[in-house]
């Protein structure tokens, strides 16, 4: 490492954090180990376990109830073919900075045994995010709305909600359709009523602290949201409302999928409503990559172009489009959760060519994306930080931009961007 990524590094350590993406509620949630390679085995890390093609083999290891001897030796064959990807070296800083451990043995394992973290304890929680200097967090929860507007579930002061919209655009029956209306007490008795329940769902949630949207269709479904017709819609919606025994499945109900999706983006308009879009990469394993390519996103973003559009994790693979709908439009930026451990050398070279193709005021530079496991998102954060030096420390060297500069980019990716652009109402941080 060259002395300007050193001292970059240096610099950027200090920089405070808003965390765009996490799917966290606080110590209440926070996990308690009893199994030190469970403590070490957490979210990701697991696709890239098994997908050395041993997911039998990795049940085995991981199952507590064996003992650890044994355990280790099917785990540590596993580890060797695995242990050099970015999830891993999450696992890796765990086992460093939290546990003081340098290297994954047996002997480690057994010295962690009886020092596992607590992190329903709130001193332990929220002082690891201290630490981290994560000062916000975005979330992506599932306590229910009906909580959330009933004010039966009140997240913590370093959160900020985020209304997931899956659910309420992919539906197939009446059941499903009631569940959501429910939680406002209202019943829907066509397509026009659903979306003004749902209008009003939104609205509610928005009163009690929603900043935003979120959608992870591209999970299940294509990012190709066709502006369907309503008639189209209808005919799909009158189908199963009229019989509560039936139900439409995949793809059949596509065209009431892609309708009320559109529908929802008018609402975040007229809520003003950022809206953050899962494009590229997925958790777990096989699953098919080309629907989340975020390229088949561009209708919806030439349509709806009063909507701020936050498009997550790099689109990875697929960087030269993600680049491209970061430049060209408007009401496009660009979000680094999760990226930085989900390949950190393309973070690295992605964020280095977005200082010269994109304007720096619209990448969001980290979100961590791990459940209440948040020595992990703080491990993760690490690991952005050393992406973020990487990359600016690049750009200083070959006369791009100066030191000053990369110190300030540094502070608009990790704070002052997600500050503005979320209208979080921060002061910004300067350098
Ligand atoms: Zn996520």
């Amino acid at each position: 490492m060259n002395a300007t990524y050193e001292t970059l590094r240096a610099d950027i350590a200090s920089i405070p954090v808003i965390d765009c993406h996490e799917h966290t509620n606080g110590p209440v949630s926070g996990p308690t180990y009893s199994d030190p390679l469970a403590a070490l085995v957490v979210g990701y890390v697991n696709s890239d376990l098994q997908s050395a093609g041993t997911e039998p083999v990795l049940a085995a290891a991981m199952d507590a109830s064996k003992p650890l001897e044994e355990r280790w030796k099917l785990f540590e064959e596993i580890w060797k073919r695995t242990q050099h990807t970015s999830y891993a070296r999450v696992t890796k800083w765990v086992l460093r900075e939290m546990y003081g451990e340098k290297e994954l043995s047996l002997d480690a394992l057994k010295r962690m045994g009886g020092n596992l973290l607590n992190l329903k304890n709130e001193k332990t929680y929220w002082g690891i995010l201290d630490k981290a200097g994560i000062k916000c967090r975005i979330v992506n929860i599932w306590v229910g709305d009906r909580k959330i507007i009933e004010g039966e579930h009140v997240l913590p002061d370093r959160d900020r909600y985020m209304i997931g919209l899956p659910g309420y655009h992919s539906i197939h029956s009446w059941n499903e359709v009631n569940g959501y209306t429910q939680q406002v007490g209202r019943i829907a008795a066509s397509l026009d009523e659903y979306v003004d329940i749902c209008r009003e769902i939104f609205t509610r949630l928005k009163g009690r602290g929603a900043i935003g949207m979120k959608d992870q269709s591209a999970y299940n479904r294509t990012l190709q949201f066709d502006n369907a017709t309503r008639a189209d819609a209808e005919k799909i919606f009158n189908f199963f409302m009229e019989d509560p025994r039936r139900s439409v499945g995949y793809p059949g109900s596509k065209p009431l999928d892609d309708y009320l999706f559109h529908a929802f983006m008018r609402i975040a308009r007229d809520l003003d409503m950022p809206v953050q879009i899962h494009t590229g990469h997925m958790a777990g394993v096989r699953n098919d990559i080309a629907k989340t390519n975020a390229v088949h996103f561009t209708s919806v973003l030439e349509l709806h172009r009063e909507v701020r559009f936050d498009l997550f994790h790099g689109n990875w693979p697929y960087m030269g489009e993600w680049l491209y709908l970061g430049k060209n439009f408007p009401n496009v930026a660009l979000d680094c959760c999760w990226l930085h451990i989900i390949d950190s050398i393309y973070a690295q070279n992605v964020l280095t060519e977005s200082v010269a193709a994109v304007p720096h005021g619209k990448i969001h530079g980290f979100g961590g994306d791990y459940g209440d496991s948040v020595e992990f998102a703080a491990g993760h954060l690490s690991i952005a930080r050393d992406n973020i030096a990487a990359a600016l420390a690049r750009l200083v060297d070959s006369g791009w931009i100066g030191m000053d500069d990369a110190r300030q980019i540094a502070a608009d990716w990790l704070f002052n961007n997600p500050n503005r652009f979320f209208r979080l109402g921060f002061e910004p941080v300067t350098v």
